[in-house]
Formats: C-alpha cells, sequence, structure tokens
C-alpha cells in the first residue's frame, strides 16, 4: 500500500482495544526521502474534505474558492485528487531531476498521515509491506508510540 494505495477509512479507524502491547511500542523511525512513490505509480485515491478542497483552492488562487474537474473529481460522497495519465498525483511536481508536491503547505490528511496508518500498522508485516515503495520507513527521525498514536489518530489538521 502506498500513501494512494488504499482506503483512507483505514487511516482513522482505531486498532481494537486489547490491552495488548503493541508491535511498535518501542516506535518508528521515518524520514521522507521525497522519492515521490507515494505519490505515483498505481492509481488511487487520495481523499480530501471539503475544508482540505477549499483550502487547496485558495492557496492556488482561484476565485471560486473550489478546485476543477482536472484537479478534483467525485467518488461516490467523497472527493479524491485527480491523477495524470501515467498516475503522478495532479500536484506532484517533476522539475530538474526533484520530486515535491505542489501543494505541500495544504495538502490533505491522507498525506500528512503517512505512513502512521491503522492499516500500515496493524502488524509488522503491513508495516514491511508498505516498506516496499517507501524508503523513507525504517530511517530517519525516530517517532515515540505516543507520536505515532497522535499521526495515526488525527482527525483533521
Ligand atoms: S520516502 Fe515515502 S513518504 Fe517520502 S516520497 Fe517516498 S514514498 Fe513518499
Amino acid at each position: 500500500m502506498n500513501a494512494r494505495g488504499g482506503d483512507q477509512s483505514l487511516a482513522t479507524q482505531p486498532t481494537p482495544a486489547t490491552g495488548k502491547r503493541k508491535w511498535y511500542q518501542e516506535g518508528l523511525s521515518f524520514e521522507c526521502t521525497q522519492c515521490g512513490n507515494c505519490c505515483s505509480g498505481e492509481p488511487g485515491y487520495v481523499w480530501a474534505t471539503k475544508d482540505e478542497v477549499k483550502g487547496i483552492a485558495r492557496f492556488l488562487g482561484r476565485p471560486d474558492d473550489w478546485l476543477g474537474k482536472e484537479h478534483l473529481r467525485r467518488v461516490g460522497l467523497r472527493y479524491s485528487l485527480t491523477e495524470e495519465p501515467g498516475g503522478d498525483c495532479i500536484f506532484l511536481e517533476r522539475k530538474g531531476g526533484k520530486i515535491g508536491c505542489s501543494i505541500y503547505s495544504v495538502r490533505p490528511l491522507q498525506c500528512r498521515t503517512w505512513p502512521f496508518w491503522t492499516g500500515n500498522l496493524r502488524s509488522i508485516d503491513a508495516w514491511n509491506e508498505a516498506h516496499l515503495t517507501c524508503p523513507g520507513m525504517n530511517q530517519g527521525k525516530h517517532f515515540s508510540f505516543v507520536a505515532i498514536e497522535e499521526v495515526r489518530l488525527q482527525k483533521s489538521w
């Protein structure tokens, strides 16, 4: 699963309270290498709330406070950012060998909370599977259990 590969609901559902120690109780490391894998590749969904859509629209200076079809699609009752035909997120920028997010400061919660999603944290196998496409996992900055849980359970920003 990459940052667009799963159901965002996995990112917000608490795991059952079993009282057992979680496998990541000692914390985990993560530091983004800006490889762009989570914003490209297989098609997926980058869910955005209405407030997030409005925030992106304002950031882009759109007069109508909303994104057009080139940036946003309706999926059932929800909204997802669109993708380029090759799979890049519509806001992924590739310039001079560098990769970046053109709306980084207003990116949706789904992007902000990667890789500390409930789905990735369900088991060490799930975490390691996500690590196959995200080289930033298991390296760099150490996050305590409490810090991870804060990110995992974050509902808005
Ligand atoms: S290191 Fe991980 S979070 Fe950073 S761009 Fe690559 S896949 Fe995405």
